[in-house]
């Protein structure tokens, strides 16, 4: 018997939505003209790029001035981390961020540290969440900016971002966000909750790859890192990935209504595997919040097995599904964030992330529901790690 492959890996990538593609394929093809022209294909092809800006801006309740497109939530997490640091008028303050980030934040903050910026990686709680306190204590006069995750791309915690908001700007600090995984899943008012930069990609929320977007607050000024001929308001050089940018319009517009058609689905469908997975076999455990998490996300971990073999092993029953995130599975250390909510590298290793999408279906649930605690038995039967398959 065979049956269809299951995907349950939506925070690596999403499929295209077909409306996507679909608004797409004129600039794919007929409509190729630069937008940067001065002829009447290129004014088009202006006017449709202003329209996609226009959806951007609306799903965050933005204005389109406040929208740069760039190449995906990498670049737009360099853009507003550098950009904003290099604006500031005295030289080499201090940035904040947490030891859970994407690398994409991780990295360039790095960098900036190795490059006369102060830095500090704030410790998180088990859950994964920034205390406040320990936030507050690690503000400085020469504090800048604060770049946190609004929801982790590995075990989907939800950030308290309207109270770390309002802590920063007492202070007159800076707040970015990478909301790339928590865009299209909760609701995200950029003006209510006072951000000064969020950053987004396409490719996980049904758009294409390679495009994304940095918001940027009304007054607020950042320094351009890739230099040219001055496109999106001279922060980011380069002619414009146009049928990228019509994607990520449609995208957004279609991941805004989704918030109250597909997503309560998406996680009923979700609750259902988690308190299927917690209560199919002893030694099972949550990874994450309860509560305050992504509502596609399911991060479990299982005592006494190897989480590469039970991947492996749900590829070989046609279920594709990840264990840390997609950007560390590679490599054998344990993840970053497992080890900083303060599991063991063991206990992180034992760990898988099943991160659904609006095509998944109650049938799919089943079969997962059914597969993953076999092959955790029989991995556990077989296991040095002790237990004996219990
Ligand atoms: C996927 C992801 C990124 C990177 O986005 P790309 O468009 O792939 O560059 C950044 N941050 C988070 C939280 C992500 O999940």
């Amino acid at each position: 018997m065979t049956a269809e492959r299951i995907y349950m890996d939506h925070s690596g990538t999403t499929p295209i939505d077909p409306a996507v593609l679909e608004a797409m394929m004129p600039y794919l093809t007929k409509n190729y003209a630069n937008p940067s022209s001065l002829y009447t294909e290129a004014r088009e092809v202006r006017t449709a790029m202003d329209g996609a800006r226009q959806q951007v801006a609306d799903a965050l309740n933005a204005q389109p001035g406040n929208i740069i497109f760039t190449s995906g939530g990498t670049e737009s997490d360099n853009l507003g981390i550098m950009g904003s640091a290099f604006n500031q008028k005295e030289k080499n303050g201090h940035i904040i961020t947490t030891s859970t980030e994407h690398p994409a934040v991780t990295r360039t903050i790095e960098f900036l540290g190795s490059h006369g910026f102060d830095t500090t990686f704030l410790p998180v709680n088990e859950f994964g969440q920034v205390e406040l306190d320990v936030l507050a204590d690690a503000i400085r006069h020469d504090t800048r900016l604060i770049s946190i995750c609004y929801g982790n791309n590995e075990i989907g915690t939800i950030q308290d971002m309207k109270e770390i908001i309002r802590m920063a700007h007492e202070r007159d600090v800076l707040v970015h966000t990478d909301a790339v995984q928590a865009i299209a899943k909760i609701p995200i008012d950029v003006k209510d909750l006072g951000i000064d930069l969020l950053s987004l990609s396409g490719h996980k929320i049904y758009g294409p790859k390679g495009i994304g977007a940095l918001y940027v607050r009304d007054g607020l000024k950042i320094k351009p890192i890739q230099h040219g001929g001055g496109h999106e308001n001279k922060l980011r050089s380069g002619t414009e990935n146009v049928p990228g940018v019509i994607g990520l319009g449609k995208a957004m517009e279609m991941g805004k209504a989704g918030l109250t058609t597909e997503i309560p689905r998406v996680k009923a469908m979700r609750d259902r595997l988690l308190k299927g997975l917690l209560e199919s076999q002893e030694e099972t455990y949550l990874n994450g919040h309860p509560e305050k998490r992504l509502p596609h996300n399911a991060h479990v971990r299982f005592s006494y097995i190897e989480g590469e073999a039970l991947l492996l092993n749900l590829d070989m029953m046609g279920i594709a599904a990840a264990t840390g995130s997609a950007c560390s599975s590679k490599s054998l250390k344990a993840s970053h964030v497992l080890l900083a909510i303060g599991l063991t590298p063991e206990q992180a290793h034992g760990s898988l992330r099943l991160t659904l999408g609006k095509n998944n279906t109650d049938e799919e649930i089943d079969r997962v529901l059914e597969a993953v605690p076999t092959i955790v038995k029989k991995l556990r039967a077989m296991s040095p790690l002790g237990h004996g398959g219990k």
